[in-house]
């Protein structure tokens, strides 16, 4: 069962210190949440940390009061609230995290993953929205809490980031509005999408050459699929945030249904990206049966090595939900 934002507001109201969390390996939604929502309770006078198990990516680091993020302390944090944002299973926040969260009393869980299943004391997920930053624009503008400008910047590039700049089809009319909104209030666009979208590291495109050496089609053409192996990363130097949204690229291709980008971790595990761009098929649900999550259309997993077998399993299971020809 869905919290109102009024009931969501109320437990605001009725505490003093929070702690806001969110996914491992955060990408702009993730990130953007944290800032939004806490610099709209900082400036309501709440106290407020930010704990992310990885901390900020590169990035990410151009959003206003991005120095606020923290990686976890050691110890728990004395706080009374816990407020997990864009993040569909608890242990996705990491066990640090966890750890310095573990003091809270009240768990509020805020997401737009149809996978969540409402781990918190009060949870509001949103299905239909397509970043949790757009919840979180709705929730301060419905409780009349104050948005600063780090928050309006965080908003927009959370929302920006999670619909491929306003284009997959979660995008609303709300979204939009939401953006000119955000203009009204201030935002520089020109200036915030550049130094989203333009301004990415050498090595990034270093690796996009890579990851072509390895492109594959499966399915008669309509699954796409390429791979980073761990070789690869140590020989460029890579950090977790430069393969984000890079599989866009191969989910752009002509007759392509479905592409799969597979990434060998430290430690051994694959991680697993999905994307979708027919809704006949849910890669949400394919990737749930190897104990991932996501969205029907964007999901991943975390799955046991080595990446050849992987990789043969998950695209075995694509094969199985593409539609009839
Ligand atoms: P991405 O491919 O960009 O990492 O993730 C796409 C979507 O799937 C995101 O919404 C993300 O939260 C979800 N997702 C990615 N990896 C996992 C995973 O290992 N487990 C779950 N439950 N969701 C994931
Ligand atoms: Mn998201």
């Amino acid at each position: 069962m869905n919290a109102s934002y009024q009931e969501i507001g109320e437990a605001i109201a009725a505490h003093e210190s929070f702690v806001i969390l969110s996914h491992v390996r955060p990408d702009g939604d993730a990130i953007g949440s944290q800032l939004a929502l806490g610099m709209a309770l900082e400036a309501a006078g709440k106290k407020v940390r930010l704990i992310n198990e990885d901390g900020l990516p590169d990035n990410l680091a151009f959003l206003p009061c991005s120095d606020r993020i923290e990686t976890p302390p050691a110890e728990p944090l004395d706080v009374e609230v816990a407020i997990a944002l864009d993040t569909a299973t608890k242990p996705r926040l990491g066990d640090a995290a966890l750890h310095a969260a573990s003091n809270a009393k009240l768990w509020i869980n805020i997401d737009h993953h149809k996978s969540n299943p409402g781990y918190g004391d009060l949870n509001h997920i949103d299905s239909r929205s397509p970043a949790t930053g757009q919840i979180l624009y709705q929730l301060i503008t419905a409780l009349g809490l104050p948005l600063p400008a780090a928050s309006r910047d965080a908003i927009y590039v959370a929302v920006s980031t999670d619909t491929g700049s306003f284009q997959y089809p979660s995008t609303t009319a709300d979204t939009y509005r939401m953006a000119a909104d955000l203009i009204d209030s201030g935002l520089d666009v020109g200036g915030i999408n550049s130094l989203t979208y333009d301004n990415h590291p050498f090595r990034r495109v270093e690796l996009m050459r890579s990851l072509l050496n390895t492109l594959e089609l499966d399915g008669g053409g309509r699954v796409a699929h390429w791979e980073l192996t761990m070789a690869t990363r140590d020989a460029l130097g890579l950090k977790p945030e430069d393969s984000e949204g890079l599989i866009d690229i191969i989910r752009g291709i002509e007759g392509v249904i479905v592409a799969v980008f597979f990434e060998e971790l430290p430690g051994g595990k694959i991680r697993v990206s999905m994307r979708s761009k027919d809704p006949r098929v849910d890669v949400c649900h394919v990737c749930m049966e190897f104990g991932g999550g996501g969205h029907a259309l964007a999901a991943g997993i975390r799955m046991a090595g080595p990446l050849a077998a992987a990789r043969d399993r998950v695209l075995a299971a694509v094969r199985l939900a593409l539609p009839a020809v």
